[in-house]
């Protein structure tokens, strides 16, 4: 028998301190549900609940009530895949393969210019355009690492920084016992953070020795840290690991212990039957760059079968170098039709699929499907809308196929993070954008100097 506090409780409304009034809301759950006139009740940065319009006004009350009757409301995007400082570096080499373009573009110029000031400049402009295109996370994997988690944090994005760890010496440390012990130093420095999480970020297994790896396993599972990495980006970088170690370069991985549900692997462009078996085997998650995997013609990723294998797969822009920007509503569209060519199906990889791996996917990659990825109670308030009552989307049947096959970043008007709106109307509330053009434009000045 129910008692009057059940009762009441059941029946009582409960105070919000904004509800959004939407047209959609894509909430990304297990069903993969779509609400028409829906509400999204917010409270101290968490979500209260989601759902009809009509039921939620039974159960929410607030002062702010926010009519967005154009437009799809869905959880922020979570770009598993970058190199934010590299913003700076936005279509300063094109149209090389990978290993051109790094050895004789990119390497050259970050080790004569990569320092703090580049550092803090370019990951400001990549916050800039990762909040303004609708993404609320994202994963880091760059040199002064505590850069991008304090600005991560300061200006309310979401970030797990992996630290880089590498053999040679660069602008922040020498060699890799110094990356890691300041890696770990920023580890403790961010542990209480909300916004920015910092794990383990190995290159390479080409670039990293067996002996480093080895060590940051260890850590890593001490620490319970999570640890990301490049790996099956190239044919040839297959191939060369291949003669020079006699393993391929996952079950490397695999045998010295890292290949878990702690580890993401960016790219995996080059993975045979028994990669995707041992990937998900060990439930090591995928990291999709689709755009610089196909401008660096690095290869076709086999998105399909990877998640017909029941492989985590989420999605990642790279740095603005490679790609050349950091829109994740391309990256949806793009991996998902290219899938359908790979594939030689037009089910391949849904457009529900894409959106999957944009949101939900990139979360549970990261350990955090509790917090973050989709909208529904009890997660955190991170969310965009986007008008799709503009001309060139109209008509529109379903919200979802919308967003990937036919929505535009300039269509997404406002963003919000931890409840808090970080961008209106298409601009930017807390970011002085004036400052970030001119900072741009004197690093592109120095650099083509
Ligand atoms: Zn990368």
């Amino acid at each position: 028998m129910k008692s009057d506090t059940d009762t009441l409780s059941s029946n009582r409304v409960i105070a919000a301190d904004f509800i959004v009034n939407a047209g959609w809301i894509a909430t990304v759950d297990a069903n993969d549900t779509v609400f028409q006139n829906a509400s999204l009740a917010v409270k101290n940065g968490v979500i209260l609940g989601v759902g009809p319009q009509a039921e939620c006004a039974q159960r929410f009350q607030a002062d702010k009530i926010i009519d967005m009757p154009d437009h799809l409301l869905c959880p922020g995007f979570i770009n598993g895949h970058n190199h934010a400082a590299m913003n700076l570096l936005r279509g300063f080499a094109d149209d090389l393969p990978l290993m051109t373009w790094l050895e004789q573009h990119i390497w050259p110029t970050e080790s004569k210019y990569v320092d703090e000031e580049f550092a803090e400049d370019g990951v400001r402009l990549a916050i800039a355009e990762m909040l303004k295109s609708g993404t609320s996370c994202f994963t880091d994997m760059y040199f002064f690492p505590d850069i991008t988690a304090k600005l991560a944090h300061q200006y309310g994005m979401r970030a797990q920084v992996a630290f880089p760890v590498l053999e040679l010496e660069t602008a922040w440390a020498s060699g890799p016992e110094e990356y890691i012990d300041k890696g770990l130093q920023v580890i403790d420095d961010f542990k209480h953070s909300s916004f920015a999480n910092v794990c383990f970020g190995p290159h390479s297994p080409y670039t990293v020795s067996r002996a480093t790896l080895e060590r940051v396993a260890t850590l890593a599972n001490e620490l319970d840290a999570n640890i990301h990495i490049h790996a099956h980006e190239t044919r040839q970088e297959v191939s060369a690991f291949i003669e020079e170690h006699k393993i391929r370069p996952l079950e490397l991985l695999n045998d010295i212990g890292l290949a878990s549900p702690r580890l993401q692997c960016a790219h995996m462009v080059h993975a045979s039957d028994s990669d995707i078996e041992l990937l998900a085997a060990t439930g090591t998650h995928v990291i999709h760059c689709v755009r610089s995997n196909l401008k660096l013609a690095s290869g076709l990723f086999r998105m399909h079968n990877m998640l017909e294998a029941g492989v985590n797969v989420g999605l990642g822009t790279d740095g603005a170098a490679s790609n050349n920007s950091l829109n994740m509503l391309s990256e949806m569209n793009i991996s998902a039709i290219m899938a359908k060519a790979v594939a030689g199906k037009a089910d391949a990889v849904t457009a529900s699929q894409a959106l999957r791996a944009a949101t939900i996917n990139g979360a549970r990659a990261i350990g955090r499907e509790d917090a973050i990825g989709s909208l529904e109670a009890g997660k955190q308030a991170d969310f965009f809308a986007i008008d799709v009552n503009r001309v060139e989307c109209l008509p529109m049947y379903e919200p979802v196929s919308h967003l990937v096959y036919t929505a535009q970043n300039s269509h997404i008007t406002d963003v919000w993070t931890a409840g808090e709106k970080r961008v209106e109307d298409g601009q930017l509330l807390h970011m002085d954008t004036i400052a970030l053009r001119e900072k741009a434009n004197q690093w592109r000045k120095t650099l083509s100097a």
